[in-house]
């Protein structure tokens, strides 16, 4: 096969993706931080509506997207990019501001094209360990900054750990970075976040101060279609974002997955129905895993990382048609990582793991009350 997307060789090379054995229908795909229900209606009718235009290029199309996320988040479209998932916004800009001797500061382990883009960029990665509670080491990455860094990238909240540091923090590193380093905030998760719980903007509350800051976010996680491919880019400023818009050939999002997502816009009381149930998920499973023994690290996601109780745990669920993702694929062994599904999903993977728990005579199995019912 050719080796024509480096970022994706991990997924390539498991052997459940490998093997097509991946869940589906009736199954739990709780390993790739997916949302568990489909589009809702009105944007299931905006998708048909628009694929009547199939035959249409899309390069004339993106106008109502970007007029519906500036009146969402209040940043003039001229500041905003738009690419195939966020993934696409993270890619141009490392490779945009990737070349030979420039460094790029990341967090790690972390979302892996920020490691892969850098080195198909030919730049210098410069990787830093995570904090004990799996948020971003900020003064580490500070500290990281050099004269030729040309990059410095946050992942808040964080994956793999769900770890969150409070955009106070993130705006005191802003400031404290030289303004010739472009910093790139991923928050491919943050309306998972309390902030965002409590009305707060993250990250895009720092652009307007902030010329050199980029804000990737997604239609994949909180808005649940990630099989559209739709992300955007905030920029701080407009030459950066003409910068960054130099990289992508027009019409790069479909016409289709623009009409999904503006319909998603205006859909945004369902997305926050759907949000509640899922924080309260998030919580339950969290404690049914910490009365396990698990101890899972605190998260502002929609998922959880805690140790696997058993060697190949991912593997022995998969079996039992619960999909979740082991740590070592992620640059944490003897991890596991757990999207939060539905209930009656969230049940099921809880009561496999309980039977592995007590299999493993882990700390916790056989204590208390049953921990889940199926
Ligand atoms: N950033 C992070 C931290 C992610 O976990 C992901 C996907 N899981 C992405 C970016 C990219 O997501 P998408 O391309 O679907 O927007």
């Amino acid at each position: 096969m050719p080796e024509t997307e480096p970022r994706w060789r991990e997924q390539r090379s498991s052997p459940v993706i490998r093997r097509g054995l991946l869940p589906s229908g009736d199954d739990a795909r709780l390993g790739a931080n997916e949302a568990p229900y489909g589009p809702p209606q009105p944007v299931l009718d905006a998708i048909m509506r628009s694929a009547v235009q199939g035959n249409n290029y899309a390069f004339d199309a993106s106008g109502p997207l970007l007029g519906g996320l500036e009146r969402w988040l209040g940043v003039p479209s001229s500041r905003i990019l738009l690419g195939a998932g966020s993934n696409d916004i993270l890619e141009r800009a490392i490779l945009a501001l990737a070349g030979p001797g420039n460094e790029i500061v990341y967090p790690t382990p972390a979302y892996p094209i920020y490691a892969s883009a850098t080195a198909a960029g030919q730049a210098v990665g410069v990787p830093v360990a995570n904090a004990a509670d799996g948020s971003n080491d900020l003064e580490a990455l500070r500290a990281a900054v050099t004269p030729n860094t040309s990059l410095l990238i946050l992942c808040n909240p964080h994956n793999p750990t769900g770890g969150h540091a409070p955009t106070s923090a993130i705006a005191e590193l802003v400031d404290g970075v030289p303004p010739g380093v472009v910093i790139l905030l991923d928050e491919a998760y943050w309306e998972f976040s309390d902030e965002f719980q409590e009305g707060g903007q993250g990250g895009r509350g720092l652009l307007d101060a902030h010329p050199n800051l980029v804000c990737s976010r997604t239609f994949s996680k909180f808005f649940g279609l990630a099989g559209l491919r739709v992300g955007y880019g905030l920029v701080g400023s407009e030459e950066l974002a003409a910068q960054l818009r130099l990289r992508q050939g027009p019409g790069a999002v479909t016409r289709v997955s623009l009409a999904g997502a503006e319909a998603a816009l205006e859909c945004i009381d369902i997305y926050r129905e759907r949000l509640d149930e899922l924080r309260r998920e998030r919580e339950r499973v969290a404690a049914a895993c910490t009365e396990l023994g698990l101890d899972p690290l605190p998260s502002q996601t929609n998922f959880l990382l805690m140790p696997e109780p058993l060697p190949q745990t991912a593997e022995r669920m998969l079996e039992h048609g619960v999909w979740i993702r082991p740590g070592a694929t992620m640059g944490c062994p003897g991890q596991i990582r757990v999207t939060i599904g539905t209930p009656a999903q969230n049940d099921r993977m809880l009561e496999l793991l309980a039977g592995l728990v007590e299999e493993a005579g882990a700390p916790g199995s056989g204590d208390g009350e049953p921990v889940a019912a199926p």
